[in-house]
């Protein structure tokens, strides 16, 4: 059945499909000299931000993302104090980021200011830890600060980016990814939004690949349900300067001070299992 004007959807070229939900009213529209912004109303899934047509977060299942992008990676490294977010600026990475009591900084670099104005307005419930004494805000390009950042001086770099499209198809290069390498102490750990294993595993291919090319030693990729991207399954790969993944803190994650609505330890031994076909494609 054809949808109506009341619907919102968004097409995904590669795979032929699309996703959609029905909207009350869009609620936000602005142009930054970046990217296009716009929040919608829906019936089912809360509110919506939209990025150059693409879905980025909504109400109802941002929690999925959020945790699986924070949690993994600080329950992996053993003292995670200094921590960088690139990207991320609906502010939901680093509202978990900061539930970590041991956590003394975070810097989250956006490059577009836009997109937390949005948020603060549509997604107060994401940016409760902004005005956190740990927490600092900055609106730049995130390769330019990953270049200018002292080395050795950060624990966990998480990259909560858009699709390697525009502003965002920087953080995805070997480049960028050499500058992390340089930022992190020598038992730093990187997590990267890596997009959906069906529909984008030749993109998961090429990160391993660059991964290497910057040095990085181990490489692992998180799973996880992710209903409005393609396919409706995510991924985040993570990888260690030196350091290994193995070491899952995980009596830390069965008795972490904070509730959490997906992660608990048992995901995250699960988040790690490779399935068949990616292994095959990935090795590992
Ligand atoms: N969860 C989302 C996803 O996987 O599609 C990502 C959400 S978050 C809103 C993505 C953010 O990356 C956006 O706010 C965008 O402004 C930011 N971004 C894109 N390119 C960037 C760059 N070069 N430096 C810093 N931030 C960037």
């Amino acid at each position: 059945m054809p949808l109506d004007d009341n619907w919102f959807s968004e097409q995904h070229a590669g795979i032929g499909s699309a996703w959609s939900a029905r909207i009350k009213k869009k609620v936000f529209d602005q142009r930054s000299p970046y990217q296009h912004v716009e929040v919608y109303d829906t019936e089912g899934f809360g509110k919506l931000m939209v990025i150059d047509g693409c879905t980025m977060v909504s109400t109802l299942e941002n929690f999925l993302y959020h945790e699986m992008m924070a949690h993994p990676v600080l329950f992996t490294h053993p003292d995670p104090r200094r921590v960088a977010i690139i990207g991320g600026g609906d502010c939901g990475t680093l509202r978990e980021v900061l539930r970590h009591p041991g956590v003394e900084h975070c810097t989250q670099i956006d490059i577009d200011e836009l997109v937390t104005r949005a948020s603060e307005l549509h997604f107060p419930e994401l940016c409760e830890a902004n005005d956190d004494p740990r927490a600092e805000l900055l609106f730049i390009d995130g390769i330019q600060w990953m270049q200018q950042a002292e080395a050795g001086s950060l624990d966990v770099i998480i990259v909560d980016s858009t699709d390697p499209v525009g502003p965002g198809e920087v953080l995805f290069s070997t480049e960028f990814l050499t500058a992390c390498q340089r930022a992190l102490a020598p038992d730093g750990l990187i997590v990267q939004q890596s997009e959906s294993p069906l529909a984008h595993l030749d993109l998961i291919q090429a990160m391993y690949a660059r991964f290497g090319s910057a040095g990085f030693g181990d490489t692992r990729t998180l799973f996880f349900p992710q209903p409005i991207y393609p396919t409706g399954w995510w991924s985040a790969t993570l990888a260690g300067r030196h350091g290994s993944l193995q070491h899952f803190r995980e009596a830390d994650a069965r008795s972490k001070p904070f509730e959490t609505r997906y992660y608990n330890a048992d995901i995250h031994h699960a988040a790690l299992v490779q399935p068949e076909f990616f292994r095959k494609a990935i090795g590992g």
